[in-house]
């Protein structure tokens, strides 16, 4: 096994993947920004390098500068988290040529899977059912206008460097889709360099729902179930469910999500996690939107329905090991959810928020698991994205996990910032989220979730 290991990340992923590290007897080097200095990662790991300035273009990207990290403290292998280098296939050519391990799958399937609109051609090739739409190279706009007359409208325009639920307009009627194609170009080539597009129909109230995917390098794969991440707000997940709480997620649904990820993972010659992403219609049609090459940041809710701990997994498959993992030894057994506690202002549409955290009284007990980066007296840095902690509740069915979830939100103090965590205490006591009656319009469709007063948690008033 490697005797040392270098993650390329920060905030609670970097601490997540240092803990499994730590209890497999790895030692780990964390790499660090300025605004980094006294983050709980630098701490987590053995040893930390600085690798330059707050953007993350001048250290979380700056991939020559990580490798020398890499070789400087005498590490065999690189763990990239997720955001940042994860999907980045030179960064994985890169590792491969500096005789260190990449902690995920080959770069020919980062490749594969990187752009939109390649990766769908590759979907329609394995034969799985995709969303309508338009993913040539020929980016006439004039093209573009009459493909999206064709699909209809309400239509998604989609930049196909995309990721994250970023850079997407919804176009109701033919004639804005040229402002909105025009906005979306500008704002691609500013995100990503590329303004290259994809277009598709606008799923009306869909499931987003997905597979998590793993496999080896001798070609074992294993499907893990199923993942509901309906509950957004902007097309960004805030909270995960598995399984999903939906009635209409039958057997035969399953079968064949599971079928559809298999024939596309014989299409791509995959190894270690993947994640296949479905938006299934309100009547149970699924079809395939896009696969993640990389650990997800719901991944803890699979770890506490089936009991493994897929970061331990991954770095042994990236070893060379066989996959652990089998249909046999892998059964579910718990129901979990997860909430993202990002440093957001929900009532002010979700803008986020930085500065020092006054109190930080983290919730635990039975059933609760917490990934985080916080803690008081921690400055939260404003120069990167929002997430602040992801809050487990797992149980053994879904009432359980609703009970523990409310619990555990009325235990979680975090002082002197704004967080989603007054607006999760909302959603989990609406009455058709317990029921399961989510789609990815559920927090558009329901402002009442934003009446609230921001009061203190429970855990505070307890301990005045
Ligand atoms: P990203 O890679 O940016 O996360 P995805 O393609 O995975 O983008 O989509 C993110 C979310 O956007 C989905 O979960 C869904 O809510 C919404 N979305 C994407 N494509 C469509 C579509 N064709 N119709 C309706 N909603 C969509």
């Amino acid at each position: 096994m490697f005797k040392k290991i270098l993650i390329a990340n920060r905030g609670e992923i970097a601490c997540r993947v240092a803990a499994t590290a730590k209890r497999l007897g790895i030692q780990t080097v964390a790499v660090y920004s300025d605004a980094d200095a006294q983050a709980k990662h630098v701490a987590a790991c053995d040893e930390a390098v600085h690798i330059g300035g707050n953007a993350p273009k001048d250290s979380y990207l700056r991939w020559e500068r990580i490798l020398d990290a890499a070789q400087q403290t005498g590490a065999q292998a690189i763990h990239p988290g997720y955001g940042f280098l994860s999907e980045n296939e030179d960064f994985a050519n890169a590792c491969a040529q500096a005789g260190l391990a990449f902690i995920g799958p080959p770069a020919s399937a980062i490749r594969a899977m990187g752009l939109k609109a390649e990766s769908k051609q590759l979907m329609e090739k394995a034969g799985v059912p995709l969303v309508p739409g338009y993913h040539g190279t020929d980016q006439n706009p004039e093209l573009l206008q009459s493909e999206a007359d064709r699909i209809g409208y309400p239509a998604l325009i989609k930049a196909s460097a995309g990721g994250g639920g970023k850079v997407m307009r919804l176009v109701e009627k033919r004639e804005d889709f040229a402002a909105a194609l025009a906005s979306c170009q500008r704002e691609a080539i500013n995100s990503f360099g590329n303004d290259a597009v994809l277009i598709e129909k606008y799923v009306q109230r869909p499931r987003h729902i997905e597979i998590q995917v793993f496999g080896d390098t001798q070609g074992n794969v294993v499907y893990l179930f199923e993942r509901d991440c309906s509950v957004q707000r902007n097309h960004q997940k805030l909270v995960e469910i598995t399984p999903s709480p939906w009635a209409g997620i039958t057997p035969e649904l399953r079968e064949r999500l599971k079928e559809y990820s298999r024939m596309l993972v014989r299409e791509v010659g995959y190894y270690s996690l993947a994640t296949v992403e479905f938006l299934v219609t309100p009547q149970g049609e699924p079809y395939l939107i896009e696969v993640n090459t990389r650990l997800q940041v719901e991944h803890g809710i699979t770890e506490s329905r089936y009991g493994v701990d897929l970061v331990e997994e991954q770095i042994a498959v990236a070893f060379g090991a066989k996959l652990r993992l089998t249909e046999e030894n892998t059964k579910p057994s718990h129901f979990a959810m997860q909430v993202r506690i990002n440093c957001e202002d929900p009532q002010n549409n979700f803008a986020p928020n930085s500065g020092l955290i006054t109190r930080y009284v983290s919730p635990g007990g039975p059933g609760v698991r917490i990934d985080s980066n916080l803690s008081a007296g921690y400055e939260f840095p404003p120069n990167y994205d929002s997430a602040g902690s992801l809050l487990i509740a797992y149980g053994r069915d879904w009432q359980k996990v609703l009970g523990i979830m409310d619990r555990a939100l009325g235990e979680y103090v975090i002082g002197g910032i704004k967080t989603t965590i007054p607006f999760f205490r909302q959603v989990i006591k609406h009455a058709l989220f317990r029921k399961g009656g989510i789609n990815t319009n559920f927090i558009a469709d329901h402002p009442e979730l934003m009446v609230y007063t921001d009061l203190a948690p429970e855990g505070e008033r307890l301990s005045r």
